[in-house]
C-alpha cells in the first residue's frame, strides 16, 4: 500500500521583511507517496525553491501544516528540526554547494561524523565508489569537473541513507551529456534504494522521467497544468 511521506496542507509563507516581503507559498497542499519520484515545474520565481526549503525544514511556515516521514515539523525546535533533516534528507542542489577546502572524501565523510557515524570514511569511500569517483577520493572540488563534482554532492546526499532525496535543479550547471549522466545515476540510486525524490527541473525530458509532475504558479501549485499520471 502507498503511504504518504510528504504532506503540505495550506502552507502559506512569506520571505523578506516590510513592505519588501513576498507571499512566497499562498496555500500549498501536496501529497507524496513513499517511493515516488516527483518533478516540481514552473517559472522561475514560482515557488518551487521555497516549497523543497519548507519540505527539508529550512523554512518555517506562517500558516499550514508541514509532515514529513511521520513528523510534524511545525513544532519542532531548530536543533529538533536539523537533527530530523540530517536522518531524514538529502539535498542537492543546482551550485553543488561542496566545501572548498575539504577533499571529496571529506565532503561526504565530515557530515557523517558529526552525526556519529561509526565509521564514516569507510562509508564515504563506498559511496564516492558507487558514483563512479573511486579515484577522485583526495581531490579537491576545485580539482574536479562540474559533473565530478555533483557526484560527489549526490554521494555526501546519499550516504545517511536519507528516506527523502531533494534536488533543486540538480543538473542546470552541467552540459548536455553531464546532465544527462547525472540523471540516470541520480534515478538509478534513488529506485535502488527506494528513495523518495522531489525534484526541481527547468527540463522538460527529466521532468518526464519522474512518476509525477506537479507545476507551480505563482506561489501556488497550478491545478490547471495537465498533472503526468503515474507512471506504468
Ligand atoms: P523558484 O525556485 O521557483 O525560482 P523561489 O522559491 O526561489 O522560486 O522564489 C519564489 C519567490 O520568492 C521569488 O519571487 C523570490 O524573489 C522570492 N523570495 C525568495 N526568497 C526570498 C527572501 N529571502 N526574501 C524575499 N523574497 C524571497
Ligand atoms: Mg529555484
Amino acid at each position: 500500500m502507498p503511504k504518504p511521506v510528504i504532506e503540505l496542507d495550506n502552507v502559506s509563507l512569506r520571505l523578506g521583511e516590510g513592505a519588501s516581503s513576498v507571499h512566497v507559498l499562498k496555500g500549498v497542499s501536496l501529497t507524496v507517496e513513499d517511493g515516488q519520484s516527483t518533478a516540481v515545474v514552473g517559472p522561475s520565481g514560482s515557488g518551487k525553491s521555497t516549497l523543497l526549503m519548507v519540505i527539508a525544514g529550512l523554512e518555517k511556515v506562517d500558516s499550514g501544516t508541514v509532515r514529513v516521514a511521520g513528523q510534524a515539523l511545525n513544532g519542532l525546535s531548530e536543533d529538533q528540526v536539523a537533527a530530523f533533516r540530517g536522518r531524514t534528507i538529502g539535498i542537492v542542489f543546482q551550485s553543488f554547494h561542496l566545501i572548498p577546502n575539504m577533499t571529496a572524501l571529506e565532503n561526504v565523510a565530515v557530515p557523517l561524523e558529526l552525526a556519529g557515524h561509526r565509521d564514516p570514511f569507510g562509508l564515504a569511500e563506498r559511496e564516492l565508489a558507487a558514483v563512479g569517483l573511486k579515484e577522485r577520493l583526495t581531490h579537491y572540488p576545485g580539482e574536479l569537473s562540474g559533473g565530478e563534482q555533483q557526484r560527489v554532492a549526490i554521494a555526501r546526499a546519499l550516504a545517511p541513507e536519507p528516506a527523502i532525496m531533494i534536488a533543486d535543479e540538480p543538473t542546470g550547471n552541467l552540459d548536455q551529456t553531464t546532465g544527462r549522466q547525472i540523471a540516470n545515476l541520480l534515478f538509478e540510486t534513488v529506485r535502488e534504494r527506494g528513495t523518495t525524490l522531489v525534484l526541481v527541473t527547468h527540463d522538460p525530458a527529466l521532468a518526464e522521467r519522474c512518476d509525477r509532475q506537479v507545476a507551480m504558479r505563482s506561489g501556488l501549485i497550478d491545478e490547471t497544468a495537465p498533472e503526468a499520471a503515474v507512471a506504468g
